[in-house]
């Protein structure tokens, strides 16, 4: 905190939902979850009078009490009786003369005293539902540590609700997590309530060792004990040597089997990041990425199952480097994010094949290069190309030969509407095609995607292109 930046006019508001709301367009406020609650910020240069908050009984509960060499610094939750009411605070700075210079603060203006009896209740009974509780739920059972319970208003948009509070650390020890568990209805929540995130470094191919020379490159968000592990993706191997670096810095020699486990967690960590940014999608669930699968056996093994990706090294004849195939990798990532869109077969069926199809069209447009398999595959320049003019007639029943025709016709589309809108396309398609999409039905699945958020000129284009590919 330095003097120069404090805020020279004061100003003091205490709007509520309803007229932030009105406000939100021209002021770009946003109503987050704790819109419910009040705001103040008072400066000792203003005019106003100190808040009334200041001299409340609610606040009393310090937290923080922190002397800097100018000001201190104290902070302290509201609370009615036992429990904090969450989100909650009051901050106030002093000068080191001990005047008060500033405040602020969030707080739930309404009476919440009739909840005092529940609280009091709560309260008494918190170490023997914690005991309880862990005889049933597994996840407190095998915890590292069950931090002391608290009782908890959560304000809820006005309807407040008494929780306890369970911090602990859980089994694997990557982090603290918090638990809201309802009197009534049991746990309702758990969420990562510690920073553990680390920021790691890895020397690896951005975009494959075919397209791009080693770079030094960022592995964001790991949990910071030493492995490939972040909160929705972990790597695991099959063989003894294993990526571990305490520091976080991943620095392997391309020719050490643990530089494929770093290369593979990689391109799938920033295949998710793909996801979210531009589809807008976090897989609902996470990933595990199992390298040298199959090892000391030399497998062309590639495939996805269930949140599990497993990538064996290949056979050395159609296939070596799996670990370093961008376009193998990112494929199988892509089954995950259909699993979650449509859920549609794997391996089998015309929906299979428009699995894979989807897969290699979401992996091309990613990479940006129409062809799969050009680091990995022996045979040829590639395995498969979305650049294609199969049509529906050219059907054969093959799994991958058949997805060529959905791929060909996305990767059309693509030429057409440009990458955004065509990858709004296939993600709106998806869900519309389910788990028993089919090439019947796939036309359709399109025509329902297109009914919001495309220009006519763009339907048009895609209609076409679907007739001059031959899906009814
Ligand atoms: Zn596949």
């Amino acid at each position: 905190m330095t003097k120069n930046v404090a805020p020279r006019i004061a100003f003091r508001f205490s709007l509520s939902c309803f007229s932030l709301s009105l406000l939100a367009g021209l002021l770009s406020i946003g109503c987050s979850k704790q819109n419910h609650l009040q705001s103040v910020i008072w400066t000792s240069s203003s005019n106003q009078n100190q808040p009334a908050l200041l001299k409340s009984s609610q606040f009393t509960s310090k937290e923080i009490s922190l002397m800097g060499r100018e000001e201190t610094i104290e902070r302290a939750p509201q609370k009615i009786g036992a429990a904090e009411i969450d989100g909650t605070f009051l901050q106030k700075i002093t000068d080191n003369k001990g005047q008060l210079i500033f405040v602020k603060s969030l707080y739930d203006v309404n009476d919440l005293s009739k909840l005092l009896p529940e609280i009091q209740k709560l309260d008494t009974l918190k170490f023997a539902t914690l005991e309880k509780l862990k005889k049933t739920n597994q996840t407190l059972q095998s915890a590292a540590h069950v931090f002391a319970p608290k009782v908890l208003v959560l304000t809820n948009e006005g309807t407040p609700q008494v929780v306890y509070q369970l911090d602990f650390i859980d089994s694997s020890k990557a982090g603290i997590f918090r638990m809201l568990v309802s009197p009534s209805t049991g746990v309702f929540s758990i969420q990562r309530s510690s920073s553990a995130f680390e920021e790691g470094k890895a020397n690896i191919f951005p975009v494959g060792p075919k397209s791009s020379q080693l770079a030094e490159v960022i592995l964001a968000n790991l949990t910071g004990d030493g492995t490939l592990t972040k909160e929705n993706l972990k790597l695991t191997s099959q063989i003894s040597e294993k990526a571990h670096s305490p520091n976080l810095v991943f620095d392997y020699d391309p020719q050490d089997v643990r530089f494929d486990q770093v290369q593979s967690f990689f391109y799938v960590d920033r295949a998710l990041n793909f996801f979210q940014t531009r589809l807008g999608i976090s897989l609902p669930f996470s990933l595990e990425i199992q390298t040298h699968f199959g090892a000391p056996e030399k497998l062309n093994a590639m495939f996805y199952y269930h949140g599990q990706i497993r990538l064996g090294t290949g056979d050395g004849v159609s296939y070596n480097n799996v670990m370093k195939d961008p376009s193998i990798v990112i494929h199988e990532t892509c089954h995950g994010l259909i699993d979650a869109l449509a859920r549609l077969p794997l391996g089998t069926g015309e929906g299979g094949s428009l699995n894979e199809g989807f897969a290699d069209f979401f992996t091309t447009v990613y990479l940006n290069n129409p062809n799969l398999g050009e680091v990995a595959y022996l045979k040829g320049p590639y395995k498969r190309t979305v650049q294609n003019d199969l049509k529906v007639s050219d059907k054969n029943g093959g799994l991958y030969h058949d997805s060529l025709i959905l791929s060909g016709t996305f990767w059309e589309i693509r030429q057409k509407l440009g990458d955004q809108k065509t990858l709004n396309l296939a993600v709106k398609t998806l869900p519309r095609l389910g788990p028993n999409g089919n090439f019947d039905s796939l036309s359709t699945s399109v025509q329902y995607a297109l009914v919001t958020g495309f220009m006519e000129t763009d339907k048009i284009a895609v209609t076409d292109i679907l007739k001059k590919r031959g899906w009814n």
